[in-house]
């Protein structure tokens, strides 16, 4: 039997800890495992596109474990009442090639790169940063949001997106979390909304390469925490803001993000940092007070990795909804698998299959 977690456990696993605190320690285990950077094998994203969207399988292993997830992003969804972004993965033994665990990662998708925006940011933003401009205020937001209250101490959020209706979902989400100290303001524009942001986060969502942000709207010191350019032809920034001569790029994993992240509007010698050289002390996530540090995500296979060895350990220790799945077959002889077809599934017992036909003479 395979574990499953589907959405109802994840709500029962978040709920049990709060959602600050699952954050918190999923950031915990990817930082840990962007640490032993080198044990993981590590590919850029298989990708399909389509006119509409993109259908995409990220895998990695630690050589222990084995991991995949299957996501895609259609920005056109929402308005035909469906999410632009849904996952699901599997967790593996390499040993066997056993899967070990089937889960939802939709919701978990949200929470893990709320965690990994977070803790990039750590290591990137000014320590004093109170203040974060959040453009784009779907899906992801509420989790952005909590993230960066509960790790980096943001006190007020400036929102923006160019459909109110979500604005206004968001800003009523925040208030039944009531986050403590923490300020909400609809502006109606980005423009208005980075006015004396420490921190902007761009998580839109269009299929074009987009300019959500122009040089003019950055001030000097501030950290970008661009989420929503992660495809081909899909991107969030101009391409000057990366250019500017006192900014530093930090991304997950440089092929991938050279072909998805914004950094596929630049050169191919343009220099970046991978976020492992940051948390491992390598490399500076911010060299002086003034500068502009853009963590240009895409979202990397190995955050899933960890969301997904994090998602199994807790639904083992918790209580509730502990379902598995029959995915794999329990043979007595595994050479008999066309038994599993002829057994009398009545009786459940495995090793009952049908008396072999007589061969007759
Ligand atoms: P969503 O469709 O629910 O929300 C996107 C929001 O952006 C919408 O409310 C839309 O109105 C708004 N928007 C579009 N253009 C805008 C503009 N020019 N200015 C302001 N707002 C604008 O999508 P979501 O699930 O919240 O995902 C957002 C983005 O993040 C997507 O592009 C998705 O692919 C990306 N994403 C990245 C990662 C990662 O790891 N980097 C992970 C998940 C999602």
């Amino acid at each position: 039997m395979v574990d499953f977690i589907g959405i109802e456990r994840v709500r029962e696993l978040v709920g049990a800890l709060s959602p600050q605190r699952f954050i918190a320690e999923l950031a915990g285990e990817i930082a840990a495992d962007f640490r032993r950077w080198e044990q993981f094998d590590k590919s850029a994203r298989h990708a399909v596109h389509s006119p509409v969207g993109v259908i995409e399988l990220m895998p990695t292993s630690d050589g222990r474990l084995y991991s995949f997830k299957y996501v895609n992003g259609h920005p056109k969804n929402t308005s035909e009442g469906l999410l632009t972004v849904t996952a699901f993965g599997v967790l593996s033994d390499v040993n066997s090639g056993y899967p070990l665990l089937l889960s939802e990662l939709t919701l978990t998708t949200a929470l893990r790169t709320a965690a990994t925006s977070a803790l990039a940011a750590r290591h990137m933003a000014r320590a004093d940063s109170r203040v974060m401009a959040l453009i784009g205020n779907g899906a992801q937001s509420e989790f952005q949001s909590i993230a960066f209250h509960h790790m980096l101490g943001i006190r007020e959020l400036r929102l923006y997106d160019t459909d109110p209706g979500a604005t206004a979902k968001l800003v009523d989400n925040l208030a039944q979390l009531r986050l403590a100290g923490l300020k909400v303001v609809a502006c109606r524009s980005t423009a208005h909304a980075v006015e004396g942001a420490d921190i902007i986060t761009t998580v839109t969502a269009d299929k074009r390469n987009a300019t959500i942000l122009t040089p003019d709207m950055v001030a000097a010191g501030a950290h970008i925490n661009a989420v929503g350019g992660d495809c081909p032809g899909k991107t969030e920034l101009h391409a000057d803001i990366l250019a500017g001569r006192d900014t530093r790029v930090v991304v997950e994993f440089e092929p991938q993000s050279r072909i998805e992240g914004e950094i596929q509007q630049m050169p191919a010698d343009f220099a970046v940092t991978e976020l492992t050289q940051v948390l491992t002390g390598r490399a500076p996530g911010r060299a002086t007070a003034h500068e502009v540090t853009i963590f240009d995500s895409v979202g990397f296979a190995l955050e899933d990795f960890s969301s997904l060895r994090y998602l199994q350990r807790i639904h083992q220790a918790e209580r509730g909804l502990r379902r598995t799945v029959d995915l794999v077959p329990d043979l007595e002889d595994p050479k008999n698998l066309f038994g599993l077809l002829t057994r009398d599934s009545r009786s459940g017992d495995k090793t009952a299959t049908r008396p072999p036909a007589r061969v007759s003479a």
